[in-house]
């Protein structure tokens, strides 16, 4: 064996269980040495030398003291600590784009967000992203090379190897290479995906989510997605496009056609933008009073959250519009249910934010579509609300931070 094998094993082994410690120390919040010692099997001097490097060469680690005995010798307390380091975490949707900048606690510093202006073209939506990157940096008293890196989450078809959105129905975008046109205007590392994928890696992460191996996210806004975790992975593809749900063909004979070309897609006839064009189709035709009172007769002010507020204030015209879209939904995630088979279903994004009445609905429609009509189908709301991008934005740098890897 060539002698330069024992060497690179040994950077390697030495790689692997620091990663392992600060994981560790990171799930725990604060844990003594010698339970490090006793949970990871490795010897006493070596989570010794590993604590000492994470606290005095990376800075993620702490020590907390001397802790309680129980008898034997007192243990020596370290906690991780992310006050010293930042991250950016950036929700690129069809309508804004937000941006938050936290520590590694996930503790939010500075919050901001300002319109995407899809309108204005591809490269003017780059440019603003880049000025909420540029905003976010010139915090009073940040040091800016103790941002470690930027997550991004992006609505449509991430091809996060290569760097290219292949097609976003949403954005109208297609095969425009995000890794050239963000590294032109952003010096520090980023990483991005898909923003319904993030939802899921953010629950998985911090959320409730945490507690299931088996979950779906189900990102319900502008348009439909799913982010899907698998034995607590979550699901890619074989080229990263997993999870669109939206356009999974739910009405065959439809004349609705998709963003995507085909007719009949479940984002087609039950996204937020079908909701609203159909609430904007009864303020046409004079058949809500209820949609015309709460536009102020303005139908560029119907969106699916007035619709929905439309049908709880009792108007039978919006609630059928809700009841339609409601069970084209519960046909879509029976099929999802039938095929994944998971503990829980996480609702996120806009037209899922609109109460427990919505989510009992929408369980009612899917239980009556499920092959074992399996009862209390677990259905929930996502753990961050309208964070949920955000959070697993974050999460996705902060899980390569704490493999001590490189963003791209
Ligand atoms: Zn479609």
């Amino acid at each position: 064996m060539p002698s330069g094998y024992n060497k690179v094993d040994s950077t390697v082994m030495n790689k692997m269980n620091k990663v392992q410690v600060l994981r560790l120390i990171h799930n725990k919040k604060n844990i003594s040495r010698a339970d490090i010692v006793k949970l990871t099997g490795l010897t006493p001097p070596t989570v010794t030398r590993i604590v000492e490097q994470l606290i005095n060469e990376d800075g993620f680690v702490k020590y907390l003291g001397i802790g309680d005995s129980n008898g034997g010798r007192p243990p020596v307390m370290v906690a991780f600590d992310g006050t010293e380091s930042y991250v950016i975490a950036i929700d690129l949707g069809a309508t804004l784009i937000r941006g938050m900048l936290t520590d590694l606690n996930n503790d939010i510093q500075m919050e901001i967000q300002i319109s995407t202006e899809l309108e204005k073209g591809y490269e003017a939506v780059m440019d603003n992203l880049a000025t909420v990157v540029d905003r976010l940096l010139k915090r009073r008293g940040l040091i800016i090379n103790k941002v470690l890196g930027i997550g991004i989450g992006i609505a449509g078809l991430v091809e996060g190897k290569k760097g290219v959105i292949e097609f976003s129905p949403d954005f109208g975008w297609e095969s425009v290479n995000i890794n050239d046109s963000l590294n032109k205007r952003i010096s520090l590392p980023f990483i991005f995906d898909n923003s319904t994928r993030l939802m899921a890696l953010g629950e998985r992460a911090f959320g409730i989510g945490k507690n299931y191996r088996n979950f779906t996210v189900i990102n319900i806004g502008y348009g439909i997605a799913a982010g899907i975790v698998i034995e607590g992975e979550t699901v890619f593809g074989s080229q990263g496009k997993a999870g669109e749900f939206g356009h999974i063909i739910v009405d065959q004979k439809s004349n609705i056609q998709c963003q995507c070309g085909n007719y009949g897609c479940l984002e087609a006839l039950a996204s937020g933008r079908r909701i609203a064009a159909l609430g904007k189709e009864l303020f046409g035709k004079r058949e809500s009073l209820m949609i015309s009172e709460l536009c102020k007769n303005d139908p560029n002010l119907i969106d699916a959250k007035l619709v929905f507020e439309a049908a709880r204030a009792g108007d039978d015209n919006a609630n059928k519009v809700i009841e339609v879209a409601t069970n084209y939904l519960g046909i879509g995630i029976a099929s999802l249910v039938n095929l994944l088979d998971p503990e829980v279903i996480f609702m996120g994004g806009g037209v899922s934010s609109n109460g427990e009445m919505f989510i009992n609905s929408l369980k009612k429609a899917t239980e009556g579509y499920l092959i074992s009509r399996k009862k209390n189908l677990d259905i929930q709301p996502v753990t961050f609300g309208d964070y949920a991008t955000l959070t697993g934005a974050f999460s996705l740098v902060v899980d390569k931070i704490l493999r001590f890897e490189s963003l791209q």
